[in-house]
């Protein structure tokens, strides 16, 4: 309807984009964009393990071949040596296709790596930006579309922004957008250049198989709001990991996130690691204890070869990316949200340093 254009024409001048399409959310983007990219079978489409389940799953929901890279362990986000190297075993045998790299926890990814490794081995460079919406790469918050070819966007209710459920593509490739939009609707064709194949008022042609992942009007113009906000959002989730390293920092126990000066974090969330069998602290005990102070931890993620569904399916198991297995052991996410209160933040870290002793 009218107000998701006005919402898409905002998405576009906030994060630079020439082209964006709204889909009813961040998992039918994926799902749609493999579409639109037409994956096939042997088509290998590479995404890390510590991301969502969504990116993978929309590689099996295309019946695509998912693989995995493995982390760094600097930012937790792809490693683009270990990527070079996946795609030089496979030798142009089998082709990876795309690469779906997620911009963890609200930290970017070495995207001018990723843009060099694209034009090298020619593969179709998806940023899924859920996570880092509102957050900046050399000062830009334009960064995602700069160095991708499309970008992944939620307005799941957790993230920098909400529309309740929601989502969006952003590209600047013309011809891949009209696709998107087409499939996003059905197929269906309502205005046709050719004005003598307007029979009547209400004709319509369906060209190809499309599918219902719009978003409504109601949600958009909850979009619209949000957006202005989204600075404002990204700032106060900066001021808030700025008060968790003032109370934290000193604390040799617990890894607290870090970025480098060229990075604006997003901190969608807020990842810590503890080294949990050297401190021979038990994980589930430490989590029950925060949880009687009424903290609730999180964890992100499970990594996604070592769900039983990819384990079952496809034969991955323990030992294969040992990073993200490593990470994840180690990883607990603290509380991080717009209403957070600094006294809150000051409890919090007084009883993880309280449950760590
Ligand atoms: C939330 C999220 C998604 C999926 O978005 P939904 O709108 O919840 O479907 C995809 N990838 C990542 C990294 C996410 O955090």
């Amino acid at each position: 309807g009218p107000i998701g254009q006005i919402f898409e024409k905002r998405l576009n001048s906030f994060f630079g984009s020439k082209y964006s399409s709204i889909i009813s959310n961040g998992t039918s983007a994926l799902y749609l964009l493999g579409k639109v990219l037409d994956w096939k079978k042997n088509d290998i489409i590479i995404n890390s393990p510590i991301t969502f389940l969504a990116g993978p799953n929309s590689v099996v929901y295309n019946g695509s071949t998912p693989d995995f890279v493995d982390i760094n362990l600097n930012n937790f986000t792809i490693d683009l040596n270990k990527l070079e190297n996946k795609i030089k075993k496979f030798n142009g045998v089998k082709k990876v296709k795309s690469v779906i790299a997620t911009d963890y926890a609200g930290h970017p990814c070495d995207w001018e790596g990723l843009r060099y490794l694209k034009s090298k081995y020619n593969f179709t460079l998806i940023n899924d930006n859920c996570h880092a919406m509102g957050a900046k790469l050399n000062g830009s918050q334009q960064y995602a579309v700069k160095y991708s070819d499309f970008v992944i966007l939620s307005f799941h209710a957790v993230k920098n922004i909400t529309t309740g459920e929601g989502g969006a593509i952003l590209t600047n490739r013309k011809k891949e957008n009209e696709k998107i939009k087409l499939l996003s609707s059905h197929g269906l064709i309502r205005n046709f250049s050719n004005q003598k194949k307007l029979k009547y008022d209400g004709y319509y042609e369906m060209v190809d198989l499309g599918y219902n992942l719009r978003l409504s009007d109601i949600q958009s113009a909850l979009g619209i709001t949000q957006i202005k906000k989204l600075s404002k959002f990204v700032k106060k989730r900066n001021e808030i990991a700025k008060m968790y390293f003032d109370f934290l920092g000193n604390c040799e126990k617990i890894l607290l996130p870090k970025s480098s000066n060229n990075i604006y974090h997003g901190y969608h969330l807020y990842p810590c690691q503890i080294d949990f069998e050297k401190n021979k602290i038990n994980k589930k005990d430490f989590f029950k204890k925060m949880l009687k102070n009424k903290i609730k931890l999180q964890v992100h993620y499970i990594p996604v070869h070592l769900q039983p569904f990819y384990k079952k399916k496809f034969g991955f198991k323990i030992g294969d990316f040992k990073n993200a297995e490593k990470f994840f052991s180690n990883e607990i996410s603290l509380p991080i949200y717009y209403s957070l209160k600094k006294n809150e933040v000051k409890y919090i870290s007084e009883k993880i340093i309280e449950c760590l002793k």
